[in-house]
């Protein structure tokens, strides 16, 4: 962590990033754009990922990241005018209502049809963004989506990262897009990837490793995720919760209650930092090295932290029943 007072530019010194977890070069413009097979393609600018389908009908183009901007836009014509199909934009499809991923979704408005889930629907409506176009398609357990004889299955199996993030396969690209849960090649950032279902989010991965596909995006850094991505990540999340789990019933409380006195949220405090340094400590060590950004230490500690209160609360019990 920097210290106050810090420059931006003087950071502490982690472990170099593997290379395996950096995708490919940009282009002058900032971006690049791959293909994922046959008519499917990604967005990347390093960080971020979109994603689009061409058909014969018009162009669809899944999620659409302010970060990527007007280059999702120089992708869709750059490809389209390679492969001699039309690069109207036909449908935009969010994977969640989060600004990050749908914040330059307006530049499609015209002739588009917004697709996502009720839930995004209602936390649209809710955040009044006119950057982010309300869906006027929406669905509650599944949708097929079919536009120019192609087809996608958009579905949605519970709360996870966002109340109504939802997995959106195509079984014709053996493709699997799920985003904000699994970085591939990289370690969740803060809290479970700043997410609010902490159960939901831990069994996601599960979930879209019992999808058939061989390319997985994943919405964040440069490269797609392969099923060993995915893996790793489960591994890491279960060490997580491993580790939480020793240390919980490891450390003692109460001395920490009793030397806070009458101060009892100060006790809670030293309690669960100390639980949580304990459980994240040895994860750090161990995928330093693995999982790019691993050595950021506070993003293992917030995770760990979340997974901690997420068995004392929603797997219980939270603590002894007074006799
Ligand atoms: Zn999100």
């Amino acid at each position: 962590m920097t210290s106050p007072g810090t420059g931006a530019t003087d950071l502490p010194d982690y472990a170099p990033i593997p290379r395996s977890a950096l995708g490919p070069a940009l282009n002058e413009q900032g971006y690049y754009v791959g293909r994922v097979e046959r008519n499917l393609y990604y967005v990347t600018d390093g960080v971020y990922q979109s994603a689009f389908l061409t058909t014969r009908d018009g162009v669809v183009v899944f999620d659409a990241p302010p970060s990527i901007g007007h280059n999702i836009r120089r992708a869709v014509d750059e490809i389209a005018a390679a492969n001699g199909v039309t690069n109207q934009v036909t449908h935009l499809v969010y994977s969640h209502h989060h600004a990050d991923h749908g914040g330059a979704a307006s530049l499609f408005e015209g002739d588009v049809v917004w697709v996502g889930h009720e839930e995004t629907r209602r936390l649209l409506l809710r955040d009044g963004d006119p950057a982010r176009p309300v869906p006027e398609v929406t669905f509650a357990d599944r949708y097929t989506l079919e536009v120019g004889g192609e087809r996608v299955e958009l579905a949605w199996h519970g709360p996870n990262h966002s109340p109504d993030n939802i997995y959106i396969h195509f079984p014709d690209h053996d493709t699997l897009m799920f985003i904000d849960v699994v970085n591939a090649g990289w370690v969740p950032i803060y809290n479970l990837n700043l997410s609010e279902d902490v159960p939901g989010y831990m069994a996601a991965p599960a979930i879209a490793q019992d999808y058939p596909w061989r390319h997985f995006i994943c919405g964040h850094l440069g490269r797609l995720a392969t099923r060993e991505d995915v893996s790793v990540h489960q591994q890491y999340i279960a060490d997580v919760e491993a580790s939480a789990k020793e240390a919980l019933a490891a450390v003692n409380p109460v001395p920490y209650y009793m030397a806070a006195g009458e101060n009892f949220w100060a006790g809670v405090k030293a309690h669960l930092d100390a639980v949580t340094e304990r459980a994240a400590a040895p994860i750090t060590a161990k995928y330093t090295g693995v999982l790019a950004a691993a050595d950021i230490e506070i993003f293992t500690w917030t995770t760990t932290f979340a997974i901690m209160q997420s068995l004392r609360l929603d797997s219980g019990p939270s603590g002894p029943v007074h006799p």
